[in-house]
């Protein structure tokens, strides 16, 4: 395949997007601030503004100095220049990416509380971006969520504004998810986060799977999904590369070496629809703790939603640039069938997503979800968030539905999700719900029905 072709579909889902990849002539630097880049937190954003930005753009300069990865990361101890250079070439290896000080006429991407006219920066919970110096207070759990957090609003905005300068400050968290700072130190690490479940490893869910293992590698993963990875994956998923798409690998693999290879010692995966996956029919009772519901494929929610499910978390990305978080917790008032109803011309066999949340476009006979590479970022990071606080005290700390939209300046909103009537939730019985998660590590969120 020549460079003509790869990029043809590379970007195709930008351009089913209706959005217009950026000018290569346009070079990014990324630059980082010494103790910054010392730190977990600041190490995170590198990682992230790398892997992101070199999907986002084929120019890209790393202009910070090589330091070895932090003991608590994946990876420890390697070169973190060369780690991410390698990942920038991975995805993309018709790219132009390397190592300078950044230039004149290029765009400084900073990371790092000051240090620039205008930095990216976060700490904790906590992301900002805008002017510097940065308002963060430094919080030392060495969460990370802040600091990507931090870098997929930079990223947002450069793609957005096409190089405009961040001087607009906009302060955020993932704790409770509302545009101020949080100094939350909670982080997860030193307990097991239990068995994760990922129905859906397409750009969302392989996103979720980066991101807790960026944060924690102490969890066990069962991966399961029928579909294997194409050029057009690569740009939204931090995970997949071009050689991944070049031998068809299927995307359970792909994501169960990465984390693997991160550390993550107890790995399965089923390479099949959820529907027909005997980890998901066959699991014992109370032994999924956890369900990362990011497949919209073969009327998913209803499988789903009739295998009596754990708490599930998951995020979309919409057409509007938001990435929309949602949680729900078993017998509360509403299921994700309450929030995306079967389509009654294609159910029970195809996609149940609401097309008004979710843009697709229909290619033959196959439908496609068409997203711009931050916005996946964003609903794998905002899933990746929630899974990490389910082990803190007093969780949830946010409504059941946050969106986050990035069409213009950063807004945060959290929403309940009303029942839908009529749904088919409406004759599950509770007492066989509290039977089916009895025993797993998150069934106290269970609720009784309140309506
Ligand atoms: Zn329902």
């Amino acid at each position: 395949m020549d460079q003509q072709q790869f990029y043809g579909r590379l970007n195709d889902r930008m351009r089913l997007y209706r959005a217009s990849p950026l000018d290569p002539a346009r070079v990014i630097t990324i630059t980082a601030s010494p103790d910054y880049l010392a730190s977990y937190d600041g190490q995170v954003a590198a990682l992230v503004a790398c892997n992101l930005l070199g999907r986002l753009s084929p120019s890209v300069q790393i202009g910070f100095p090589d330091v070895a990865i932090h003991p608590r990361l994946p990876w420890a101890g390697r070169s973190l220049v060369r780690h991410t250079l390698d990942g920038m070439r991975d995805a993309d290896p018709f790219g132009s990416y390397g190592t300078r000080p950044p230039a004149a006429g290029d765009f400084r991407f900073h990371l790092g509380p000051d240090g620039h006219d205008t930095v990216v920066h976060g700490s904790g919970w906590s992301a900002y971006i805008g002017k510097g110096r940065s308002p963060l207070s430094l919080v030392t759990s060495d969460i990370g969520v802040g600091a990507a957090l931090a870098v997929v609003l930079g990223a947002a905005h450069l793609f957005r504004t096409r190089f405009g300068a961040m001087t607009a400050p906009f302060t955020c968290n993932a704790w409770d998810w509302t545009d101020a700072p949080s100094p939350v130190e909670f982080s997860p690490v030193g307990s097991s986060l239990g068995h994760i479940m990922t129905a859906g490893l397409g750009s969302v869910g392989s996103a979720a799977n980066y991101f807790l293992a960026l944060a924690t590698r102490n969890f066990r993963a069962s991966l399961i999904d029928h579909d294997h990875v194409g050029i057009h994956n690569i740009t939204r998923s931090p995970i997949f590369t071009e050689a991944h798409a070049n031998i068809d690998l299927a995307k359970v693999d792909a994501v169960a070496a990465f984390l693997r290879e991160a550390g993550v010692e107890d790995v399965v995966v089923d390479p099949v629809a959820l529907h027909k996956s005997a980890l998901w029919n066959h699991r014992e009772a109370g032994s999924t703790d956890v369900l990362i519901s990011a497949a919209n494929e073969f009327n998913v929610r209803y499988h789903i939603e009739m295998g009596f499910p754990p708490i599930q978390l998951y995020a979309t990305t919409g057409r509007n640039w938001q990435a929309t978080l949602i949680q729900h917790m078993p017998g509360a008032k509403a299921c994700s069938l309450c929030v995306f109803p079967p389509d009654e011309r294609f159910a029970p066999t195809t996609c149940a997503t609401d097309r008004s949340i979710t843009p697709q476009t229909t290619v033959g006979e196959r439908r496609t979800d068409a997203a711009l590479p931050f916005l996946s970022f964003a609903a794998g990071l905002m899933t990746a968030a929630e899974v990490l606080k389910l082990t803190a005290p007093g969780y949830p700390f946010s409504a059941e539905r946050v969106m986050l939209s990035l069409r213009e300046e950063p807004l945060l909103v959290g929403t309940p999700i009303p029942h839908r009537t009529g749904c088919l939730c409406e004759g599950r019985h509770m007492g066989v719900h509290e039977l089916a998660i009895a025993g797993s590590r998150y069934a106290e969120f269970a609720t009784k029905p309140s309506r």
